[in-house]
């Protein structure tokens, strides 16, 4: 059993203001894994004052002693990484193979990526008399989701960090545990008191307090469309720089080539990773209508072929974070089924042999793009095909949603591809299987509407100032 009852602020951990706690699940059980404690307006108002009582010393430090900052800190979460992964697992059910590969290795690219936008950023340029900087933006509000939880965090605390931001985290309650565990990795690495902060919570008491704060200067939130949009209005009060990374119902569209089948069953794979809670997974399909058969058998042979179970196994996919997600994933294939999608793989109810835990078959549809199941952001493990004539209808169809996030295209003839990724109305557009943490990280349209990752990100976080007459 973890207990978590302390918060970190002010460079030590803390008793909370508020008194109560909450029990967390293991979603691969059921059964109850530890507790935190939850915060209140009190414990927000302590962590804010500390943060502004640091931020005249750390926005005034030199990019020296940030470098060397980052750098110790990813020592000590390399150090870590074993504890890490062991509470992703236990938090929201990543298979051990993947909370100790990917889930972690993004904390680390993340890492670099900060100090590499630290140690190339020009924050000083001259336009005639002018001198522009740019400068921290001050103390930050940083609201994070569970789904990828230590990418999430980390993709805004490092940039922080490297531009002399101060800030205060709230990570989500379904995955307190690697937060935690994160905040004794800054601690060990030295980073000044009052610089990060942590209180965990509800996201309506702590979030809210955060977003409505007098003191706090920008909100980068992470997260779902509605919580989005309600930041944005606590935080219009204040004025605020609110930063938002939203959903998404990314196409992902697959060329009529010698590749095909190969890059569909690619393409159902991984979606399936994280049991599909993975805001920019390429959850509609686009495959030639002329090769669906194909394509049907390929899908279905992927998803039928990855594994479910116990996370601590060997296996490819556990379960769904909570109860609540569960219901709604089961809601949503029933819906697919009702609103007359053909199913290829999976369907509602648990896997064979698991009758305990939050497991979901990995499901396949064949549908069109006016079905709910293709309108709305699943978060599970189910994805819809649906089949284009040409490819000036596969861009009509993947641009026919009210999401931005992200994009795929896949196919032999990369000219081909890259003229397809011109054309899709998204933040980022990945031809065949790129990956890069350099590259911005981002929405259009209801996905949001800011960027993370790389120098981009570094960027969300920097104040303009014009010294003008400087000389
Ligand atoms: P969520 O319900 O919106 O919660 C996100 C965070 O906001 C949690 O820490 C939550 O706290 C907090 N929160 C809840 N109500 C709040 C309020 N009134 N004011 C301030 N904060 C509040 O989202 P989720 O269910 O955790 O995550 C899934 C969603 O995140 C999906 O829609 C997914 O697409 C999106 N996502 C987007 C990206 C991206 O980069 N674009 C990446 C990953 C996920 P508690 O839950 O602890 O109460
Ligand atoms: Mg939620």
């Amino acid at each position: 059993m973890r207990e978590y009852l302390k918060f970190y602020i002010d460079g030590a951990w803390v008793d909370p203001q508020g008194s109560g706690t909450q029990d967390l699940i293991n979603p691969a059980n059921e059964e109850v894994s530890g507790r935190i404690a939850l915060g209140d307006k009190f414990d927000v108002d302590k962590a804010v004052a500390a943060a502004r009582k640091a931020f005249p010393a750390w926005s005034q430090s030199t990019r020296e002693d940030r470098l060397e900052l980052l750098k110790a800190i990813k020592a000590e979460f390399e150090k870590r990484q074993p504890d890490l992964a062991a509470a992703i697992t236990e938090e929201m059910g990543a298979p051990a193979s993947l909370a100790g590969g990917f889930h972690t290795f993004l904390g680390i690219g993340h890492l670099d990526a900060a100090i590499v936008a630290l140690e190339n950023y020009e924050f000083e340029q001259k336009h005639g008399d002018t001198l522009i900087r740019k400068e921290p933006i001050g103390v930050c509000g940083l609201i994070t989701p569970w789904n990828w939880p230590i990418n999430q965090v980390t993709v805004k605390v490092f940039p922080a960090l490297a531009t002399g931001c101060t800030m205060v985290l709230k990570p989500p309650q379904l995955a307190a545990y690697s937060a935690q565990i994160l905040a004794e990795v800054l601690d060990a690495a030295g980073v000044p008191a009052g610089v990060f902060n942590m209180v965990q919570g509800k996201g309506s008491v702590i979030g809210h307090a955060l977003s409505t704060h007098p003191d706090v200067d920008m909100i980068s939130f992470t997260g779902s469309e509605p919580v989005g949009v309600q930041i944005q209005k606590d935080a219009a009060d204040t004025v605020k720089r609110v930063c938002l990374e939203l959903g998404g119902k990314s196409p992902y569209i697959v060329l009529d080539d010698g590749s095909l089948t190969e890059k569909v069953a690619g393409a159902v794979s991984g979606t399936m990773i994280n049991s599909g809670q993975t805001c920019s997974a390429g959850t509609r399909l686009l495959v030639p209508a002329a090769r669906l058969d194909d394509a049907k058998q390929a899908a279905a042979k992927a998803a039928n072929d990855t594994s479910v179970g116990d996370p601590a196994g060997n296996v490819a996919m556990g379960p769904v974070v909570s109860a609540d997600q569960f219901e709604t994933v089961q809601g949503y294939i029933e819906k697919g089924i009702a609103e007359g999608a053909e199913l290829v793989a999976g369907g509602p109810g648990r896997p064979e042999g698991l009758d305990k835990g939050y497991f979901v078959k990995p499901t396949v549809f064949v549908g069109d793009n006016t079905m709910t199941i293709a309108r709305e952001e699943i978060f599970g493990p189910v994805l819809v095909m649906i089949p284009y004539y040409d490819i000036d209808e596969a861009v009509d169809i993947a641009n026919d949603t009210p999401f931005g996030l992200a994009g795929y295209v896949d196919g032999e003839n990369q000219e081909a591809c890259r003229a397809i990724a011109k054309r899709l109305r998204a933040g980022a557009i990945y031809v065949n299987g790129g990956f890069d943490f350099n590259a911005p990280f981002g929405g259009y349209k209801r996905s949001g509407n800011g960027r993370e990752w790389g120098a981009e990100g570094f960027e969300e976080y920097l104040e303009t100032k014009a010294i003008v007459g400087h000389g």
